[in-house]
């Protein structure tokens, strides 16, 4: 490959000036931030997480050992990128300071071919590797064979998060691989796992589409999202976290107290840290992941708010108002779908002018939030469902979307704009 000038660097001219540096020890107070990394806000402003240095320190180290079973000297591969908060924890800081060897790979699962990350695991011996359902969910649309062509002995287990894991996913790469596949759950905010099966210290047996049971250092309960109590085995409430939250975890909202317990821990009577997943606990203490209860969505393992590409595609000057929501998708679990207003409806009027509209508004989305924001559609409308008050009614907009019933509507204010979704999204 040819590199560009001012642009690319030599690795190995980097490498030799920097070789044998010393970077002195720099003592820190244990709670001095590390780093900050935003996450999607429901008010539509990104949170800047911000975590400490020694909790942090302590959490990855302890659960390198417990929970991932990655010993120093040997080869971790977590397929996430650095940017990600998978990759601050598992990619840089944790392997890092437990000895443990740490694989960055960038790129497409499939490129050259659909073998890549099996070569990767023979070449460097990995023993724990680390990845998303979504990646899995691509390579199983791929020929088998690339499975078995490599020596894949010294891997003990495969570790998934970032989105729902589905059985027949699960099964295909549990079968493929021969090894136990883990689902865990966890958040930006956290930094670290919450649920997980902690083959470290016991491996319990797996139930299909559950990520386990609570991590050490986690109290987790479900609670009614209306009471506020905790609801029995089997039942629907919101996953919370009873303070204190475990070392490691977000100490605040970058340079907003405030806003960290206005937005985690004010939802509920008792000052309890909300995940804003819906869960249910079954009667054995696993836990089962059954969506956001806020407006975030979740594409390819990536938590993304609506709010906030709702608010990207309105930069576009010829949008008047815009609802965005999740779709169900084979792939990546769900994808945004945008419906818009326009300001002058009549400027569709000729031929191809939706398409290039289109294609420019999906670009003023990835121009300022990234590709992985990028809605797969977005569909023009005269009007948007929303309530008398003038709340849009997304989870009906969704329902339509996704070819289901767009349940109660007494509080729809003009029945014509729930036509205009249904005709947009072709169903009538
Ligand atoms: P992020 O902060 O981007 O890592 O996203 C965290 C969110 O992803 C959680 O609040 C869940 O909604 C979802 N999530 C993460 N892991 C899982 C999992 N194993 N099963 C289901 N949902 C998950």
């Amino acid at each position: 490959m040819k590199l560009v000038e001012g642009r690319d660097v030599d690795y190995e001219t980097i490498r030799a000036k920097h070789m044998d540096a010393e970077v002195p020890v720099v003592w820190l107070e244990s709670n001095e931030p590390s780093y900050i990394l935003y996450t999607s806000g429901t008010t539509g402003i990104p949170k800047g997480v911000q975590r400490d240095t020694g909790g942090y320190t302590v959490a990855l180290a302890a659960t390198m050992q417990h929970l991932y079973c990655a010993y120093p000297g040997e080869a971790m591969f977590a397929t996430s990128d650095i940017g990600w908060v998978v990759g601050h924890s598992y990619i840089v800081y944790a392997p890092l300071i437990t000895g443990v060897t740490t694989i960055m790979y960038e790129g497409l699962p499939t490129n050259p071919d659909p073998g890549i990350w099996w070569k990767i695991v023979q070449d460097y011996k990995v023993t724990s590797m680390f990845s998303s359902p979504t990646a899995v969910r691509v390579l199983k649309s791929q020929d088998p064979k690339y499975m078995k062509m490599y020596d894949l002995s010294a891997l003990r287990y495969l570790f998934l998060a970032g989105e729902p894991l589905d059985e027949p996913t699960s099964r295909w790469i549990n079968d493929g691989l021969a090894r136990p596949v883990l689902d865990h759950y966890w958040q930006t905010e956290t930094g670290w796992p919450m649920l997980t099966y902690l083959p470290g210290v016991e491996l319990k047996p797996n139930r299909f589409g559950s990520p386990g049971l609570p991590n050490f250092g986690y109290n987790i309960k479900v609670i009614s999202e209306g009471t506020g109590e905790e609801v029995g085995p089997g039942e629907k409430g919101v996953l919370v976290v009873v303070p204190p939250l475990p070392p490691g975890n977000l100490s605040t909202v970058w340079g907003d107290d405030e806003r960290f317990v206005k937005s985690y821990f004010s939802g509920f009577k008792e000052m309890v840290y909300s995940s804003f997943d819906w869960a249910v606990r079954d009667e054995d203490g696993y836990y089962f992941i059954m969506g956001r209860t806020d407006d975030v969505i979740n594409v390819a393992g990536h938590r993304l708010g609506t709010r906030e590409i709702e608010e990207a595609i309105q930069n576009h000057p010829a949008i008047a108002e815009v609802a965005v929501i999740g779709v169900a998708d084979k792939l990546k679990g769900q994808v945004p779908v945008g419906f818009a207003r326009l300001k002058d409806p009549s400027q569709l009027g000729t031929e191809g002018a939706a398409e290039k509209l289109e294609k420019e508004v999906i670009g003023k989305v990835q121009e300022i939030l990234g590709a992985v924001a990028k809605p797969s559609r977005v569909h023009f409308v005269t009007a948007l469902p929303k309530t008398r008050s003038g709340k849009l009614l997304r989870r009906s907009i969704q329902a339509l979307a996704e070819g289901r019933d767009p349940g109660d509507l007494s509080t729809l204010d003009d029945p014509n704009s729930l036509e205009e979704v249904r005709r947009a999204v072709g169903q009538s």
